[in-house]
């Protein structure tokens, strides 16, 4: 499927996330011998285990919900973090990058679909944080931009108005925070079932993982 997602997003700036998890390290070489170089997980044990087996060019993006005691696990290589969803979880990340003396890489999660179970920051929740002196005294952390999920439904304009949403998020912020951050760029949204929305809505990471490895 690689062969139908590429030709999608040549003639935009989207890049994909090829989405690994549950997938052997053989799928993932396949992959990256095709061209491929970044890989989503949201696991952090899976992800370590697959980054120790796997070419050393790969960038790993974190994905799924992560647990404050577990960055410790993949501050050492992580490149993308799409999940930070709190201050606390954000202070950690920013303390192990220290310790590895890097800086990483990291989007705002929002809370963008009708679903009450997914995670994610409201917008007053992310100026809070981006306000707090906490996040102001942070030097090894980099909000490149934000990240959503939308409802998984049929209806494509419900879809559409989410992926909107989390558009006006990014650029309000933009404006109010970022605004002579070049590097504040980034719109993860639109997975196997919606990713040609969330590029027509401006998405500049599709995550895609069914699509091109096959059901779970
Ligand atoms: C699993 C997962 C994906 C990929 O989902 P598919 O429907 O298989 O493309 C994307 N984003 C997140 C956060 C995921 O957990």
């Amino acid at each position: 499927m690689l062969e139908k997602i590429k030709p999608d997003l040549a003639p935009t700036r989207t890049q994909l996330v090829a989405v690994s998890k549950t997938k052997p390290t053989s799928a993932i070489q396949d992959l990256y011998d095709r061209g491929q170089r970044i890989f989503g997980e949201n696991r952090v044990q899976e992800m370590v285990e697959k980054w120790e087996a796997l070419p050393r060019d790969i960038e790993w993006h974190l994905i799924g919900h992560l647990q404050r005691n577990k960055v410790k696990y993949i501050a050492p290589f992580v490149s993308l973090i799409h999940s930070i969803d709190s201050l606390r979880l954000l202070k950690e990340v920013d303390k192990q990058a220290q310790r590895q003396e890097r800086v990483i890489d990291v989007l705002l999660q929002f809370h963008i679909s009708e679903e009450t179970t997914k995670f994610g920051l409201e917008l007053d929740e992310a100026r809070a944080l981006l306000d707090s002196e906490d996040y102001r005294a942070m030097a090894h952390i980099r909000v490149v931009g934000v990240m959503g999920m939308a409802t998984f439904t049929d209806r494509k304009e419900q879809v559409r108005a989410e992926f909107r949403n989390l558009r006006q998020i990014f650029e309000e912020l933009q404006q109010s925070y970022f605004d002579s951050t070049p590097h504040f760029f980034e719109i993860s949204m639109g997975m196997s079932g919606d990713y040609l929305l969330a590029v027509e809505e401006g998405s500049t990471l599709v995550r895609i993982g069914s699509l091109l490895f096959g059901a779970r």
